[in-house]
């Protein structure tokens, strides 16, 4: 199968359905041919006008007489009628000297010819919505049992190590690889152990595709890619098949790499959840492990595949000898951001004073796809003010526009509700300025944008791996800033807070289960479902693996951290309460307030990344790993933060 141009998959245009229609209906025009109006005549009168030699030029067929007769005004006209049992009926015409002849039963011929037409009429139609489009290029609508994976072409084969930035201990272990799919033979004298299935594991936009892609860009195979999404259909024993059929085709062509997208979709354990598992999922799942066994690396293929989950996957995947090598794809850091963001700007012309440097460090948690798709905003963004290139200005909107969205200049707001979210936005970025263990605050603003009515936002100096719990009870404190100013000024409270509380309870709980920060409980961490999400003792599936009064101490300890949050966050703001107002003001006049103003407004001098100040903790603070290791190393967390 060729990776051809999509819209060359169309199965059938509407010209031709509208050109085959108009074919149909001239064939029952011409089959049911009316002719002149002819008159039906009862048999006795026909035998009438007979004696009278009233008729001429007859056709008698079995069941049907027709022909001319006189009518009453004295002219010929057509005439038919139904014949009936009458041996003396050549007699009388004969007698009468009218002219006749006989004939076979004519509809009857005309009857097959008709049906006959129909049956081939309707295989026509059938072969041009079904067959034609699978002969042209391979896709059509009863090709279910047909993987849909899309091959690449190794001479077009564009993609390699290049093209990837920032990840060179994955590229590094991948090199194994493509030493082995450039010559196999070689590899094998040479005692090489062969690599068969390798799993590619980190976030999303990472670039694991790239990097397969570029894998057998590298060594010049053919790449099939496919999703494993793909082969979880409606269909029992569909997937399977699909699998089956990609694993044919890669064989057909190779040395190849077998590239399966977000593997979890079928590889999860099985067995797992109420009810049993699901059907359609394991069969594919036990095909996908027959063919990984079922082949020999010295065929030339190598399997690989992505997950963002690699802990739920089913361990008889993994096994030795199925995808056995294991390569972290991680976030980028600040030296890999950077590279990345010359690689995709390679493509747009960038204005001199631009510095990708400064862009990688107000980027912080951006995964490759996010950087790409900050310098293609960039690029439309400069094309659309008819720039002759990129400016800082547009990167700077390129990020913001990646991290929360277009801004929504026309969303008209009343005086009011601006004054509410100007106060909230303020209570936000008072206490992120004014906490000791936050990361700088970078702007605030109350132009909506995304999602958002208005938001600070945040940026970390450096990236960091691990999270104190100093640093986690400070966002607890900003996070229900936004709220607690709204009361401290209003009186009253709005709906503007949901996204802050929720995050607030996710944080909270985490610090509590899963990161030993309470101290009533100590360093606990209970055990991660699937799904990620803690499970608690209300989770009726499972036996519980821990009592109701752990429970309910844990509830306490929760709601603990976030009313201890809440009241120092209300406490910040009173206790600076003229320059609140003050920033409030700005903000409500110019939208926008930077960083070096909100620092002015508080009286403050502004953070200098290089004299990083000591932090003094203000109590005995454990330092732990913010991620519970699962089978992924802890990566880097950090990230720009808004709060909107
Ligand atoms: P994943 O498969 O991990 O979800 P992709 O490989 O699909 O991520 O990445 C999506 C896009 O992001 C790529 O096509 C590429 O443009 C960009 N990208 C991601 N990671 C990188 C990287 N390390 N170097 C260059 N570009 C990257
Ligand atoms: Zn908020």
């Amino acid at each position: 199968m060729k990776n051809k141009p999509s819209n060359n998959h169309k199965i059938i245009s509407w010209g031709q359905i509208v050109g085959w229609l108009v074919v149909f209906a001239v064939a029952i025009l011409l089959f049911n041919k009316p002719g002149e109006k002819e008159t039906t005549l009862d048999y006795s009168a026909f035998k009438q006008k007979v004696a009278a030699s009233e008729v001429a030029d007859l056709t008698v067929a079995p069941g049907v007489i027709s022909g001319m007769y006189k009518n009453d005004k004295g002219q010929f006209a057509p005439f038919k009628t139904v014949r009936m049992e009458d041996p003396n009926l050549v007699a009388e015409l004969s007698a009468a000297k009218v002219n006749y002849k006989a004939q076979q039963d004519r509809s009857w011929v005309g009857n097959i010819l008709f049906n006959v037409l129909w049956i081939v009429l309707l295989i026509g139609l059938w072969w041009f919505i079904f067959i034609r489009p699978q002969r042209s290029d391979g896709k059509s609508a009863m090709n279910f049992a047909r993987s849909k994976a899309k091959m690449q072409d190794p001479s077009k084969q564009t993609v390699t190590f290049k093209d990837v930035a920032g990840c060179e201990e994955a590229k590094e272990e991948l090199e194994d690889v493509i030493k082995f799919l450039k010559n196999p033979k070689k590899f094998q004298k040479l005692g090489g152990k062969l690599p068969k299935g390798v799993l590619l594991y980190g976030a999303p936009g990472t670039g694991k595709t790239l990097l397969a892609k570029a894998v057998a860009g590298e060594a010049g195979v053919a790449f099939f890619s496919a999703s494993a999404s793909e082969f979880v259909e409606m269909f029992v024993g569909v997937g399977a098949a699909r699998v089956r059929d990609l694993f044919e085709q890669a064989k057909k062509n190779s040395p190849a790499i077998i590239f399966i997208d977000e593997l979890d979709a079928v590889g999860r354990r099985r067995f797992a959840g109420i009810g049993g598992g699901h059907d359609e999922r394991e069969q594919t799942l036990n095909q996908l492990l027959i063919e990984l066994d079922g082949f020999e690396s010295k065929q030339g293929i190598i399997l690989m595949a992505s997950t963002n989950r690699p802990d739920v996957l089913d361990p008889a995947l993994i096994r030795p000898g199925r995808f056995d090598r294991h390569i972290s794809v991680p976030a980028p850091d600040l030296k890999g951001r950077e590279e990345i963001l010359k690689v995709h700007a390679k493509k747009v012309k960038l204005a001199p004073e631009v510095d990708l440097k400064t862009v990688a460090k107000g980027t912080p948690g951006f995964v490759g796809a996010d950087l790409a798709n900050v310098i293609n905003e960039a690029a439309i963004l400069a094309a659309r003010a008819d720039k002759e290139a990129v400016m800082p200005g547009d990167l700077d909107e390129a990020v913001e526009r990646v991290l929360a969205g277009p801004q929504k200049k026309s969303r008209i707001i009343s005086k009011h509700e601006q004054h509410v979210i100007a106060a909230h936005e303020v209570g936000h970025t008072v206490v992120a300025r004014l906490t000791n263990h936050s990361d700088p605050v970078h702007k605030v603003t109350i132009i909506p944008r995304g999602q958002a009515l208005g938001y600070t936002l945040q940026l970390p100096l450096e990236d960091k791996f691990l999270t104190s719990k100093s640093e986690l009870l400070d966002k607890l404190c900003i996070l229900l800033a936004g709220r607690a100013a709204e009361e401290i000024v209003f009186g009253e409270i709005t709906s503007g807070a949901s996204d802050d509380l929720n995050k607030t309870m996710a944080y909270a709980r985490k610090m509590v289960v899963e990161l030993g920060m309470s101290e009533k409980l100590g360093p606990i961490a209970l055990p991660n479902g699937d799904d990620g999400e803690v499970f608690l003792g209300r989770d009726l599936s499972r036996h519980k693996t821990y009592s109701e009064e752990l429970a309910r101490t844990i509830d306490e300890e929760i709601l603990n951290l976030i009313r201890t949050s809440y009241a120092r966050a209300k406490e910040i703001i009173t206790s600076h309460r003229v320059a609140f107002d003050k920033l409030v003001e700005t903000l409500l006049q110019k939208e926008v307030v930077e960083a070096n103003e909100i620092d002015e407004i508080l009286g403050l001098k502004p953070v200098q990344p290089s004299v990083a100040e000591p932090e003094k903790p203000v109590e005995s603070e454990p330092i732990v790993p913010q991620e519970t290791p699962k089978a992924t190393k802890p990566e880097a967390k950090q990230q720009a933060e808004l709060f909107d």
